[in-house]
This record gives structure tokens, C-alpha cells and sequence, in this order.
């Protein structure tokens, strides 16, 4: 007989009323002391651990949890300090000064957490860092969870080989050496725990799961090291996210549990595990609840599912797992939350995870029968829910349905489509524009608090929104922009504003996750068809054309952006709902066109950012995705110019996608690269419309003419100069008034000085 236990792999900091982030920020104001801070954050530790013992998880992790971010704090607890921050002498402010800089040194670089919505902070390898060990995270936290509540936990540590490919700061020659010097490290780790007693440690290395064959042949030796001077603390080896494609290697690895994501593998894992079966002698954790996710399980299936892995490869021992660590979703459902409740009925978030974990035990170890009910009510309630989901209108499904590939096309070729566009838009070469947003002030933001809260009508509400709409058109004009935008005072986020109008989603008033540090955030839920139900930008764009001679530029967040940053229904595919979005963002495009817009972006700042792991899934998405964009975008007019937006520049790895996006014209981030995008377009030329960004909108700085002229001069080297757009990287929403008509002044001054030389040379 096979033993089963549930495990978990981490829980969300944040506090089910975001505690944690208020005490964080309230500390870093100044507001609070440093006892409160810590003891604040002592208490949700707490809780995190007590959470999971009332839900009766039998291997509960600690050392997850942590002040800011996990990776960081493996950083610092290996003295991986930049230089720039060795002067500070007490512990805390310099990990929070690595985290969020001081006034001498910038902040450490953060990026996303494979392909999640979470951001670590980067560990920089420096050629001064001294390896050693400033402290035991792990140790610490089952230490002091043991002395609150009596019990065993799994100390977390992010594995040696992840920890390595998510740091920076060496060349891929000293790979191999770093994580050498590295391993006394984790021994000494690893050494202390085993000392303390502690029975299982989990090593997390998800960054496995795009690991070459050799590289997981490679870290097996790493292993076997560290194995050997640990041989009675028991190691659980965790991957997540994916499958491990050199499955056989890893599960001869010499740990004692084997932890796959059964859920967000593409069934590769379960493939695999079928193929080659799984070793007798080492307990098999299996991840079979959506980590990332927020829907409920149907327990039924998922019983069915993990009593066919036992029955086929017999393991000693299985442990029932969440497919990852539970940050990525909300902490529990909320008492006060107000949801439809067929909706809020399909939804689990990381306390129910728990639980559905604990009556699969119990299906498992009793027999289906013993959880019966439970069975029976999750699969009503995602019965409900499908049900809920249908869309309403049926014409717009029926032609939805009926999409053929001309639908995905635009009538006629770029070329065509631009000596069209050349002659009915008569704008001047290197036409200048913005990326769509313009400064969302305290005035516009307390407008936006006044409506929300009926404090003020919705007319006065519109009449505030247009009030400031045309102020910036008349600052527009007077800097002598040539496309000009509303400005986007209407929204307060890109995607909640579309998800808010269209038929499908929903918003949540407390389900938070963390996305960095102690921001935290409110992903829209998309639970249905997605249907168009009514103009979403039309009567602002409208209105801010009726004030111009110049033409205006539409605004939307494209389907790809859209599905990226929401949780979505799992019912059907990721292209199938990309391709509802589109579609209604397509009647939205015709009702711009319809009335009288001539200029529509379709921003995509998340596509390339929804790249699946695994570099052989790359093309499936990047098609899709680019189909989506043009079901969007293709059914306009010739004289119709679409713009994209891409808040990148080396768009190297997926430069046949913005091909094949077919818009007219790209506008991308550019002023910080360095150069290297420009040789690469010297040698691949980009031959549709491109507007490289020419000033950084990250701060507040107000570039020099003299500056922008540069980017602009080097860029008309390699690009054609009839086509050629100048603009700043990226909205302008975070920046103040002043600097912003300060610094596109002196682009627009840029653009003309540019023209003046192009005529000189004519
Ligand atoms: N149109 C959006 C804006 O200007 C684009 C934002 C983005 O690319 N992230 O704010
Ligand atoms: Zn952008």
C-alpha cells in the first residue's frame, strides 16, 4: 500500500487583508517602528503555519515566507551584497536597500518569476563577493515554527542550479565555477538542518524544467555532493511550472522525493511518469492542484487522476501537492467579498487549495465513497459555473464561430496599405506621437475616488474627464504633436478597464496576490465568453477628435495583454480565449473606424511575456497570438492605420511575431538599449512602420534635444526613413506635467531638426 500525505510548497505572505504589505510600507514611511514591523510580520508567519495545520497538511513548509522576496533573501543569506550596498552596516536596511534602493544606489534589477506575475529581485554576482553564510534562513523558520506550534516543518531553499541561472553579473564561462563555490554553502545549509533534526527539506529548482539534458546530467553531480555530506536529512527535490524533459536523468537524482507539476506540464509529466515509470524507493510528490490558478478542483477527476499514477507505478510513498508554491494566488476567500456566488463557488484560493488536498488524502486512503458529497458538490458548482460562463448573445457567437482566415487578414499588403495611408492622413515625415497615457494626477486621480465613491454623478464625472481630455489636446497641439491621443484619464489600469466593459470577466474587491515586494494586485477574472457589449472608447476618443484638425489615436489593450494579465477559466483553451477577446476588441476597432477614427493602437505590452518556458512551445503560442492580434485589427479599411505598442526593444526572439502581427505601424521602448537593437536591424531590416522610443518615461529627467537627435540619427541609419515615427518609450501616466511637455517639446524639436537634415541631404 502506497502511504499518502498532503504536502505544500509555500503559502501567500501577504495576509488575508494584506498585513503584511501594510506593515512594510508603513514602516518604510517612517510611520511605524522596527518592533512593530517585525512583530507584525512574526504574526503572519504565524498564521501562514496555522493556516495549514488547521487544514490538516501533514508536511508544511517554512522558510517560504519572507520580508520581501524568497530569491532575495537566498541572496543575502549566501552575502551575495553589491558592492554599492556594503557600506550599510545593519542587515535590514540593506536588504530593504537592495530591494528598493536609497538615494546613493540604485535598487538590484527585478524581473518576472519564470512565468508567473511575481517579480524577483535579480542576485548580482559581483567578483568582490565573498561566498559565505550570513545566516540560516530555512533553519530559522522551522525553528521558530517548531517553538510556536510544535511541529516538524519542510524547510524551503531555492535550489543551487536555480539559484545561479536567475542571477546576473557572469559570463557563461564561470557558471560552472560559481556553482562550485557555491556548494560548501549549501552543504553548511543543509548541514545545520539535518543537525537541528530536521527530517525533509525542499529544494526548489524549477529552473530544471528548461534545463538541457546535459545541465540536468551536470547538477545531478552537484547533487551527489551535497547528498553525501547530508545522508540522513531527507531531500525533496521540487520542480514546478513544467516538465523536466530529461525526466529520466532527474528521477535517479539522489534526493529521496521527486516533486512534478501534474498540472501546468501539458500532461508531458504524466507522459513521462507512464513511460518510464518512477522509483520505488523515493516518495513521489505530486502536484495536482492548480498552484496558479483560482478555480476550484473537481475532486472527482483529479481522485481519478492520481489513484491511475499510484496504480501505475506503485510508489512507496505520495505526497499530494499544489502543482506550485500558493503565492500566486489569493491567501482565502473573503468573508466580505460580494461575487455572483455561481462564480464564487468555483473558486478556490490557496486556504480551500489546502483543503481540497486534505479530502483527496482522504478519497485516497478511504476510498472515494468517504469524500462522495464532496465529490458531488465541486462538480455542481463547476457545473454551475460552466453554465454561468455561456455567453448571451447568440448572433455575435454564430459569428464568432464562423471566422474563416480572411477575417485574419487585412485587405491589402503593408506597401499598399501605406501609399493609402500616405495620402489620406497627410502627416509629415518622422511623424511624431506618445504611447497613449498622459499624467494621471492627484486631481484626476481624486476625481476617479469622488465617482467610485457617488460622491459624484456620472455626468460630472464625464465632465471632468473631458475637461482635462482637452486640456492635453490643446497642449498637444501647442507642442505641435502630429498623432495625437485622449490622454486616458478614463482608466485606471489598461486591462481592468476593457475587462470592466466586456461581457466575462470579474473583479474581485479583496482576492490581492503579490506581484513584487509589497505591491500587491487584483488580477481581473475571466469566468465566461468574453463578448462586446457596448463602445468602450469610442465617446472619449470621439470627443477628443471633435476638438482637433489633427487626427487622434484610438486606444485599446489587445487581446494577447489582456489574457496575460487576468486568472483565466480553464474550461477551454488559452487560444480560444485570446481569439473572444479579439474578437470583441475587433467591434470595438469597427465602432472607432465607424466613427470617424483614423489611427487605432492595439497595445500588446505582455505578449512576449506570455512565452511558455520551454523554448519548443514558443511557436504554438507565438501563433496564436498573433492570430489574435490581427482577428482584432483586420477587418478595417486600407486607410485604417494600426499601430501596436511593445514596451521592448530586442525583439530579437520574436521578430517573425511582429511580423506577422501586420500592424502598420510599431511603436517599441528604445531609449535605454544600447545600440545593439540598431545592428540588429541594420542586418535585418524592419520594413513595416516603427516608432523607436527616444526618451526614457521612467523618470522624471527632461532629455536635451541634442540627446534625442542622437537616437534618432543613429536609428535613420538603419531604418527607412519613410516610415519612421518618433515617440517616447511608453505611456506617460507615472510622469508630472511639467517635465512631460518640457521633455516632448524638445522631441517634437528633435523631429523637426531631423526633417530639416533629411531635406538638406533630399
Ligand atoms: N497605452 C498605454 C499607455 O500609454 C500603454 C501602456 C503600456 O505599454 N504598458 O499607458
Ligand atoms: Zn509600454
Amino acid at each position: 500500500m502506497t502511504i499518502v500525505k498532503t504536502s505544500n510548497l509555500g503559502f501567500p505572505r501577504i495576509g488575508l487583508n494584506r498585513e503584511w504589505k501594510k506593515a512594510l510600507e508603513s514602516y518604510w514611511k517612517g510611520q511605524t517602528d522596527r518592533e512593530t514591523l517585525l512583530s507584525t510580520l512574526d504574526e503572519q508567519f504565524s498564521t501562514a503555519i496555522k493556516t495549514q495545520i488547521d487544514q490538516q497538511i501533514d508536511v508544511i513548509p517554512s522558510g517560504d515566507f519572507t520580508f520581501y522576496d524568497h530569491v532575495l533573501d537566498t541572496a543575502v543569506m549566501f552575502n551575495w551584497i553589491p558592492e554599492r550596498f556594503r557600506s550599510l552596516k545593519d542587515p535590514l536596511d540593506t536588504y530593504f536597500a537592495m530591494a528598493r534602493g536609497t538615494k546613493d544606489a540604485v535598487s538590484s534589477e527585478m524581473t518576472k518569476w519564470f512565468n508567473t506575475n511575481y517579480h524577483y529581485i535579480v542576485p548580482e554576482y559581483e567578483k568582490s563577493t565573498e561566498f559565505k553564510l550570513t545566516h540560516n534562513k530555512p533553519l530559522e523558520a522551522y525553528e521558530k515554527a517548531k517553538k510556536a506550534f510544535g511541529v516538524e516543518t519542510k524547510p524551503v531553499v531555492i535550489g543551487l542550479y536555480t539559484f545561479v541561472s536567475l542571477s546576473k553579473g557572469y559570463e557563461a564561462n564561470e557558471v560552472k565555477e560559481i556553482q562550485q563555490r557555491l556548494v560548501p554553502l549549501y552543504i553548511q545549509v543543509l548541514k545545520e538542518l539535518e543537525e537541528a533534526g530536521v527530517k525533509w527539506v525542499q529544494i526548489d529548482e524549477p529552473a530544471l524544467v528548461t534545463a538541457s539534458s546535459e545541465d540536468v546530467k551536470a547538477v545531478k553531480e552537484i547533487y551527489q555532493t551535497i547528498k553525501e555530506s547530508v545522508p540522513a536529512l531527507n531531500i525533496l527535490l521540487q520542480t514546478y511550472f513544467d516538465s523536466v524533459d530529461a525526466y529520466e536523468e532527474l528521477i535517479t537524482y539522489p534526493v529521496e522525493a521527486i516533486g512534478l507539476d501534474f498540472v501546468h506540464d501539458q500532461g508531458r509529466n504524466l507522459d513521462q511518469v507512464k513511460k518510464h515509470g518512477f522509483p520505488k524507493d523515493k516518495v513521489l510528490a505530486a502536484g495536482v492542484i492548480d498552484g496558479r490558478n483560482i478555480w476550484r478542483s473537481d475532486l472527482g477527476e483529479r481522485l481519478s487522476f492520481i489513484s491511475e499514477v499510484i496504480a501505475d507505478v506503485q510508489p512507496k510513498e505520495v505526497w499530494l501537492q499544489p502543482s506550485s508554491s500558493l503565492l500566486h494566488v489569493p491567501v482565502a476567500k473573503h468573508p466580505s467579498e460580494q461575487l455572483e456566488e455561481k462564480l464564487l463557488n468555483g473558486l478556490s484560493y490557496a486556504t480551500e487549495k489546502l483543503a481540497e488536498l486534505t479530502l483527496l488524502k482522504e478519497g485516497l486512503t478511504k476510498g472515494a465513497a468517504a469524500i462522495d458529497a464532496d465529490i458531488t458538490e465541486a462538480a455542481q458548482a463547476l457545473l454551475t459555473l460552466k453554465e454561468f460562463a455561456k455567453g448571451t448573445n447568440a448572433d455575435l457567437t454564430a459569428e464568432r464561430n464562423n471566422l474563416s482566415s480572411k477575417d485574419f487578414k487585412r485587405p491589402a499588403a503593408f506597401e499598399e496599405r501605406l501609399r493609402i495611408q500616405n495620402e489620406s492622413l497627410e502627416l509629415p515625415l518622422l511623424p511624431t506621437t506618445t504611447i497613449g497615457s498622459f499624467p494621471q494626477s492627484a486631481e484626476v486621480r481624486s476625481a476617479r475616488q469622488k465617482w467610485r465613491k457617488n460622491e459624484w454623478t456620472d455626468a460630472e464625472y464625464d465632465e471632468f474627464i473631458q475637461k482635462e481630455t482637452k486640456r492635453w489636446i490643446d497642449i498637444q497641439e501647442e507642442i505641435g504633436l502630429d498623432v495625437l491621443v485622449h490622454g486616458e484619464f478614463e482608466r485606471t489600469d489598461m486591462v481592468e478597464y476593457f475587462g470592466e466593459k466586456l461581457a466575462g470577466f470579474a473583479f474581485t474587491k479583496f482576492a490581492w496576490v503579490q506581484s513584487y515586494g509589497s505591491r500587491c494586485v487584483k488580477p481581473p477574472i475571466i469566468y465566461g465568453d468574453v463578448e462586446f457589449t457596448e463602445p468602450m472608447t469610442v465617446k472619449e476618443t470621439v470627443y477628443a477628435q471633435s476638438l482637433t484638425e489633427k487626427k487622434v489615436k484610438g486606444m485599446l489593450t489587445g487581446p494577447v495583454t489582456i489574457l496575460n494579465w487576468s486568472f483565466p477559466r480553464t474550461d477551454i483553451s488559452r487560444k480560444d480565449i485570446a481569439f473572444q477577446i479579439a474578437f470583441a476588441l475587433r467591434k470595438e476597432v469597427e465602432a472607432l473606424e465607424k466613427a470617424g477614427i483614423q489611427v487605432i493602437q492595439v497595445d500588446e505590452p505582455a505578449l512576449r511575456e506570455g512565452l511558455p518556458l520551454k523554448e519548443s512551445d514558443w511557436a504554438e503560442y507565438l501563433n496564436w497570438a498573433a492570430e489574435s492580434f490581427r482577428l482584432s485589427t483586420s477587418s478595417v479599411q486600407n486607410d485604417t492605420q494600426i499601430h501596436t505598442h511593445m514596451c521592448y526593444s530586442n525583439f530579437e526572439d520574436i521578430v517573425d511575431t511582429i511580423e506577422d502581427l501586420d500592424a502598420d505601424v510599431i511603436t517599441i521602448e528604445h531609449s535605454r538599449s544600447h545600440g545593439g537593437f540598431l545592428d540588429y536591424l541594420e542586418k535585418h531590416p524592419y520594413l513595416k512602420g516603427l516608432g523607436l522610443g527616444v526618451y526614457d518615461i521612467h523618470s522624471p529627467r527632461v532629455p536635451s534635444v541634442e540627446e534625442m537627435s542622437h537616437i534618432i540619427d543613429d536609428a535613420l541609419n538603419v531604418c527607412p526613413t519613410d516610415r519612421f515615427w518618433v515617440n517616447p518609450d511608453c505611456g506617460l501616466k507615472t510622469r508630472q506635467e511639467p517635465e512631460t511637455i518640457a521633455a516632448l517639446k524638445n522631441m517634437v524639436t528633435a523631429a523637426e531638426v531631423a526633417r530639416k537634415k533629411l531635406a538638406q541631404h533630399a
